[in-house]
């Protein structure tokens, strides 16, 4: 069976013109996926059709196998089976402003960094654009009509967006389409841990999208320790794209950093930021650590981490303590996923 959610509207208009099927009908089919409809209630198709595409396609191949909710704030994390048994994590905060759901993009990860549980047992394999979809839109089924439906993406679940880059640019496009839910390239932040030529790559093909870097630390010796990917991109390599990123699409960089005791979170090394970044459009974002057994990394203390927040403050770089969510289940990369396929 076919993942119908695999499919644009250029992939639709194709299949319909083989069948001998009028191509307008390509939005109607895409309209009503992004509804969450099954084949058998979309109504304005005719009835030879909806067989035929119930004979072929599943509508959404990713089910909601398991659902936490956060006592303490009200974040939901999903776990979802794929339909080779493999299973994916997402999460979902509700802002103010909107709902946001972070969404895998891998089975697993290859980047092994040194604090993060997605890349414990190395990449299983890299998830389709549709099955990226099918997250989504199994949430949005989940939230049902009662409640707010998704408004913002952020590709910051396991796996590194970057090495599944074409499954990742075309589900960026499916779910922008207007034809389907339209969420803004704007409400998408895609997080990478800084493979550079694709940074370039995402500046010429894409744009717009919110491009946050998994930056971690201010210099090469504290990076490499840290994150193998630094090896083959150096942080001068980073900045260099980064800001060709900014030139092309005028959007702000976000980096991410997250607070390693003893390890990152030195008065020197917040000095070293603030060289590092100066006079760059962007905002630091300072994360807890989330304490992942198999590697044990500890999270700073709070008073360094509101130390090193005034120190990149009074150098006049924009800064924020993200606000931990969904502690109490497992909200980190890659932790819920362990902890259920070792007690499968
Ligand atoms: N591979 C991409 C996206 C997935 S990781 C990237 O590297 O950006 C999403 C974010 O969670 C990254 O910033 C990553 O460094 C961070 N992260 C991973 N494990 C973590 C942990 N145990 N505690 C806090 N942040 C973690």
């Amino acid at each position: 069976m076919l993942n119908a959610l695999d499919f644009d509207i250029i992939d639709w208009s194709n299949y319909l013109a083989n069948i001998g099927e009028a191509k307008f009908r390509a939005k109607q089919i895409f309209n009503w996926l992004y509804k969450g409809e099954c084949f058998d209630n979309m109504s304005n198709l005719p009835k030879k059709l909806q067989v035929k595409l119930k004979e072929e396609f599943v509508e959404n191949p990713v089910k909601i196998y398991k659902k936490l909710i956060s006592k303490k704030d009200g974040t939901r994390k999903y776990i979802f089976a794929l339909s080779d048994g493999n299973i994916i994590e997402g999460v979902l905060m509700s802002y103010k402003y909107g709902n946001t759901i972070c969404i895998s993009t891998q089975v697993g990860c290859r980047m092994n960094c040194a604090f993060c549980a997605s890349g414990i047992d190395g990449l299983v394999r890299n998830l389709t654009c549709g099955e990226m979809v099918g997250e989504v839109l199994a949430v949005n089924n989940d939230l049902g009509n009662g409640e707010r439906q998704i408004t913002n993406i952020v590709l910051m679940g396991s796996g590194e967006p970057f090495d599944n880059y074409d499954n990742v640019i075309k589900f960026i496009n499916l779910i922008s389409d207007e034809n389907g839910i339209n969420i803004s390239k704007r409400n998408i932040s895609l997080s990478t841990c800084g493979l550079c030529d694709k940074i370039y790559k995402l500046a010429d093909e894409v744009g717009s999208v919110t491009l946050t870097i998994s930056l971690h630390a201010p210099n090469d010796d504290i990076r490499n320790k840290i994150m193998p990917v630094n090896k083959a991109y150096k942080i001068e390599d980073i900045i260099k794209a980064v800001n060709y990123y900014f030139e092309k699409t005028g959007r702000r960089i976000i980096f991410e950093y997250s607070m390693i005791k003893g390890i990152n979170d030195s008065r020197e090394c917040a000095k070293e930021l603030c060289r590092l970044l100066k006079g760059m459009p962007c905002h630091v974002n300072l994360i807890n650590l989330n304490y992942v057994k198999e590697k044990g990394l500890l999270s700073s203390e709070k008073e360094p981490v509101k130390e090193f927040l005034k120190v990149l403050e009074n150098a006049g770089i924009s800064a924020t303590i993200r606000r931990t969510m969904g502690s109490d289940i497992e909200g980190a990369c890659g932790q819920l996923r362990r902890s259920i396929l070792q007690n499968k």
